[in-house]
């Protein structure tokens, strides 16, 4: 398909958000979208792995929650252990009162977006690519976009769901800071001589995520429909199973683990996955499941900040934000995908409500316009309060899951093991995972 020469709505990035943002916006019968993409081809490798209670929720209401529940694995608890000791537990199926969807459906990124594309292209909305944006200029009527191929399109609305280094958000000019610091941390300037612990510190803490499969004794702990997560003398694991491969003639179960990187390494080696995965489990070489396969693997920073503003007029076009463009933080809980998609099908409600109000030959120009800009407001305040939100929580995940003096890690057990007894501490810890608790702050409809 070809890139038209004006469009009303221009979705920049086909992730998740971008994809939703525009499910949403067709999903309402809107027709005249643009969506492109920098990348030539589809699908990023797997990141993000959980689908949590509210997101399925708000992705119903668009209708792809079905599809996804078919594919996914539905775990039933999220149970954070040091070794063999259960130390504190999510039990999604205590969300029973207040969702249809009382679990964590474990999926790769690339499946959800495969089916979030499929439901885009049966609405009529094909992606077009690659379009990579590196200009916006104000115009009369919008704004020109133009791409790294010397084209342009104009539009009126642009979203940006460009990713956490977004161009639109640069190009529209909003800050993207640490809530705390008040940097960007984009911007850290590295030295050669940086130790490990100054780049932690400038740049985040270094992470491994690989994909794997195991074989060998499977110990009762590494349950196929829990997310766990060990706690142990080499920081944490997370491993958590995840639907075999559609590919897979073998069909065998792939498990996600995520952990510290090995101090100076630039790669990451089934040798030192197997020694995390040891230290984990901390049991009996005979009992503990050998990682015999490494599907694909990557090294990756963590980092915090959100956008000072989700919106942003630009003389008669407006620049909209949602996913990472938006914000980015840990992916301790698994929280980023689920905000960034709930951020895209909020905003995909706010542009068409925005949209019909313009096209109403019963309100004025002035009365559209201040329309368009409280709806916006409410968007702003909504999303970023809940992003930083997110971004406190993780930080504390992420500081606490890393403590590597045992003494601190002992006294954290402690606390973890003397909290987890208590029902209600559990419970409000699940509802926060689930996002069950920030729906109380969102104006997603449940039950649509
Ligand atoms: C290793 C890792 C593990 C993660 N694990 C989890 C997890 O378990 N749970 C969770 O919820 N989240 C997790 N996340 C975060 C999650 O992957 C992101 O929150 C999610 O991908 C954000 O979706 P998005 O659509 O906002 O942006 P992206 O997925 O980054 O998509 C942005 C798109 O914009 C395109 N683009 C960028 N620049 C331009 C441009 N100039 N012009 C045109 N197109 C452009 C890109 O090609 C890309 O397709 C993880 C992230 C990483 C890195």
């Amino acid at each position: 398909m070809a890139l038209p020469a004006s469009t009303n709505i221009l979705i920049v990035g086909c992730g998740p958000a971008g994809l939703s943002c525009a499910i949403t916006l067709a999903a309402k019968g809107h027709k005249d979208i643009t969506i492109i993409d920098a990348r030539p081809d589809g699908r990023t490798l797997s990141r993000a792995i959980v689908i949590h209670a509210q997101t399925i929720e708000a992705l119903h209401s668009v209708g792809v929650a079905d599809k996804l529940n078919a594919r996914g694995v539905r775990a039933k608890r999220m149970v954070v252990r040091w070794q063999q000791t259960r130390l504190i537990k999510a039990n999604f199926a205590t969300l029973e009162e207040r969702t249809r969807f009382p679990w964590a459906l474990l999926i790769s990124q690339s499946d959800t977006e495969d089916i979030l594309e499929e439901r885009l292209n049966e609405l009529g909305i094909h992606i077009l690519r690659p379009y990579k944006v590196t200009d916006m200029e104000s115009v009369q009527g919008g704004i020109m976009v133009k791409f790294e191929s010397g084209e342009s399109i104009k539009a009126r609305y642009v979203v940006g769901a460009d990713g956490n280094r977004s161009t639109v958000r640069t190009l529209a000019g909003i800050p993207f800071r640490d809530p705390k610091t008040g940097k960007n941390p984009h911007a850290a300037v590295v030295k050669p001589t940086d130790s490990a612990k100054k780049l932690e510190k400038k740049l985040g803490k270094e992470l491994v995520v690989a994909d794997v499969h195991l074989s060998g004794h499977i110990p009762p702990t590494v349950n196929p429909t829990d997310l766990g997560v060990f706690l142990s003398p080499m920081q944490f694991l997370l491993l958590v199973p995840l639907p075999p491969a559609k590919d897979d003639p073998e069909q065998r179960p792939i498990y996600r683990m995520s952990c510290p990187v090995e101090p100076g390494a630039k790669e990451v080696t089934l040798t030192y996955l197997q020694k995390v995965l040891n230290s984990a489990l901390g049991l009996p070489t005979e009992k503990t499941p050998i990682v015999d396969k490494l599907r694909w693997a990557s090294l990756f920073r963590v980092k915090s900040a959100v956008a000072d503003r989700f919106h942003q007029r630009m003389g008669d076009g407006i620049v909209t934000l949602c996913g990472d463009a938006g914000h980015v933080h840990s992916p301790a809980g698994g929280q980023g995908m689920n905000l960034g998609i709930r951020d895209a099908i909020q905003l995909g409600q706010a542009l068409s409500d925005i949209i019909k109000r313009d096209n109403d030959p019963n309100t004025s120009p002035s009365a559209a316009r201040a329309y368009a800009d409280k709806r916006l407001e409410g968007y702003t305040t909504e999303r970023r309060k809940l992003a930083v939100g997110v971004i406190k929580i993780t930080k504390f995940m992420t500081w606490a899951t890393g403590l590597e003096a045992p003494p601190a890690q002992r006294a954290r057990n402690a606390l973890y093991w003397t909290i987890g007894r208590g029902s209600v501490v559990s419970k409000k810890f699940t509802l926060r995972l689930s996002g069950l608790e920030a729906a109380d702050h969102e104006s997603i409809p449940l039950n649509a």
